[in-house]
């Protein structure tokens, strides 16, 4: 049997699987998702990412229709009825069908989508050799529009920014917030390194408020490596001495190259490597 997909408590076949076009989540682009890892069926920091899609779901007035011990354990059924110990999981909840027209008022029936599928964003080998990156003219979303914060189904700004990358054919872009500090990249956070420290930007920069970022920060921590939050320019990002970014699909990827500068000498990291291979004992161990 093929994958099977989760909608408002029912399973259907992946080909099966399927949304109202009237819904505002395909209209408007609202509601909110969440994407998770499960690790050796281990499903990776489960209730961040289900306080992190409620406060979306809260910052957008959408009612979740389950709550939280619900969701989790609908999750928790969807992998484990797909037989899988090692996935990728994507939730996301729409607005609902409703009336052509942006007013939720019209709108009833919010969906609950859960997916459990595989998600590759970076070849394999960029892990070892490091990727290259751009800085896009895109700018991240101004924190009093739809705040970076929320996770919103509303990723058109960084598609934009995407595209900028893939025009420049490398895998990534570097977004600048509206003053023109570095926030994030268009699906991941981005650190530094700088004298044997981090550096990232802080939330006030207008940032998703990453989990693999702060799991990063914690290992880091743990191994002597202390991380200072604040606000980068471009200049601070050519000069760093390595880079790398985080995020639930990369995990840590090194980066090695930024708008045609080599970082440090080119060549990925000591530090870098250090916390790919701490993320990677953490997700696996425990
Ligand atoms: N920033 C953006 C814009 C993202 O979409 C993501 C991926 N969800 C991240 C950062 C990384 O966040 P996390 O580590 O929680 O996946």
């Amino acid at each position: 049997m093929g994958l099977r997909v989760y909608i408002n408590g029912e399973y259907f076949e992946k080909e099966q699987a399927r949304v109202s076009v009237y819904d505002h989540g395909l209209l408007y682009g609202d509601g909110v998702f969440e994407g998770i890892r499960c690790y050796n069926g281990r499903i990776f920091e489960i209730d961040a990412h289900i306080k992190r899609l409620y406060d979306s779901a809260k910052a957008i007035r959408l009612e979740v229709p389950i709550d939280r011990a619900q969701m989790k354990n609908d999750i928790e059924h969807t992998v484990s009825i797909n037989n899988l110990r090692d996935t990728y999981i994507r939730v996301v909840i729409t607005r609902g069908p409703g009336s052509l027209g942006i007013s939720p008022a019209k709108t009833s029936n919010p969906q609950v989508i859960i997916i459990t599928d595989h998600i590759e964003l970076y070849p394999a080998e960029l892990y070892e050799k490091g990727t290259e990156v751009i800085t896009c003219a895109t700018v991240r979303n101004h924190p009093n529009a739809v705040s970076p914060k929320i996770k919103s189904l509303n990723y058109l700004n960084n598609i934009l920014g995407k595209l900028e990358a893939l025009d420049a054919g490398v895998p990534e872009a570097v977004m600048l917030n509206h003053l023109g500090y570095v926030a994030e990249c268009t699906g991941d956070n981005i650190f530094i390194v700088v004298n044997g420290g981090l550096k990232t930007p802080p939330f006030e920069a207008g940032i998703l408020e990453g989990i693999t970022r702060r799991i990063v920060i914690e290992l880091a921590e743990k191994q002597g490596i202390a991380t200072i939050q604040q606000n980068l320019t471009r200049y601070d990002l050519y000069t760093s001495d390595e880079c790398f970014l985080t995020g639930t699909a990369a995990e840590v990827i090194p980066v090695t190259r930024i708008d045609g500068r080599a970082i440090g000498d080119g060549q990925v990291g000591i530090i870098t490597r250090e916390l790919i291979s701490s993320f990677s004992q953490h997700v696996n161990n425990g």
